[in-house]
């Protein structure tokens, strides 16, 4: 079975000091504080430790060989997306991940697929590096739930959906900046209910805007299973139905019309809600995806879906085909 894992994070093993060379902010950079390991630190403040896996793709490849996975797609952490920072300045950072990612693509191209990062505060930036880097070879863009707060159903972003569709590039969309965060800093909350909830908020603020009306040959695939929104599809169509002067203000369509034209990835951690998901997106638009090397992710990546109760058809294109519709390769 030929596996792609859609969903993982990767980092140059050495960071600029960007704080320093911009003269503000608070830009993450590493503390390689013993062998093959480090700590990603923001200012002064340790935002979470790493091992080698997360910048080494050697050590990724040996565990890729013991997972079985034949490839990963590999974008950076979202942490690094810096959409808060002077436009100019996260179009240099973006620059630099990038061009990590490139080489990595370059020397194992049978390995990995890079996704770039963009910066989308500012959507001229975000389509000029969006176009160099599919040039380079890559298929597609990571972008964040939420850019500063503004929804990706805003008008603002037309401009970047118009040039993803016309560049063909697949998009994953991955929660950050999670809503609520500052009032919940206990028991990981942003990471357990937070996330799930910024893709919900995503898939939403496209439906309503019209996105996927505006340009419907965009790729697009949600995190976590589409985080919270297809558990509560059925209570989103009920809102559309009773409020449709709240809802359907921007776009006339029942939310449950898109269900089917967007992938969602496989990391739902339970073998009912992966039927649940299959059942209302369809197999071919699902794809494994596990967010390795984090500890919120599958342990071994696939897993989930090799043990589901699944034909060996559906668990094939689960574990690969989907994901070579949705990168066009
Ligand atoms: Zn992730």
């Amino acid at each position: 079975m030929f596996t792609i894992d859609t969903h993982t994070h990767i980092i140059p093993k050495h960071i600029p000091d960007f704080t320093k060379k911009f003269g503000y902010g608070n830009f993450i950079r590493l503390d390689h504080h013993q062998p093959g390991r480090a700590w990603m630190m923001q200012g002064d403040n340790r935002f979470r430790e790493i091992v080698e896996n997360c910048w080494d793709p050697e050590v990724r490849i040996k565990d890729m060989a013991e997972h079985k996975a034949d490839m990963q797609v590999i974008c950076t952490i979202p942490v690094m997306f810096n959409y808060d920072v002077k436009p100019k300045d996260c179009l240099e950072i973006s620059q630099f991940l990038n061009d990590d990612i490139a080489q990595t693509v370059n020397r194992y191209p049978d390995k990995f697929i890079g996704l770039a990062t963009v910066p989308m505060q500012d959507v001229d930036l975000a389509v000029l590096e969006l176009e160099r880097c599919m040039k380079l070879g890559f298929k597609g863009v990571q972008i964040g739930s939420n850019v500063n707060n503004i929804n990706l159903g805003e008008p603002q972003f037309h401009d970047f959906w118009a040039a993803a569709e016309k560049l063909n590039a697949a998009i994953l969309v991955h929660p950050w900046q999670m809503m609520g965060q500052e009032h919940m800093t206990k028991y990981w909350l942003p990471w357990l209910v937070g996330m799930p909830a910024e893709i919900s908020r995503a898939i939403c603020s496209m439906i309503f805007g019209g996105i996927f009306e505006k340009y419907p040959n965009l790729k697009v695939c949600f995190a976590h299973g589409g985080g919270s929104f297809l558990p509560t599809i059925s209570r989103i169509e009920h809102g559309w139905e009773c409020r449709p002067d709240l809802v359907a203000i921007d776009n006339e369509f029942n939310p449950k019309k898109y269900l089917g034209k967007f992938w969602v990835d496989s990391h739902v951690c339970d073998h009912k809600m992966l039927q649940y998901i299959i059942d209302l997106v369809g197999a071919d638009k699902v794809v494994q995806g596990s967010d390795y090397p984090f500890p919120l992710g599958e342990a071994v990546p696939g897993t989930l879906v090799r043990e589901a109760p699944l034909s060996d058809e559906t668990k094939t294109i689960i574990m690969g085909t989907a994901a070579k519709t949705w990168l066009s390769i």
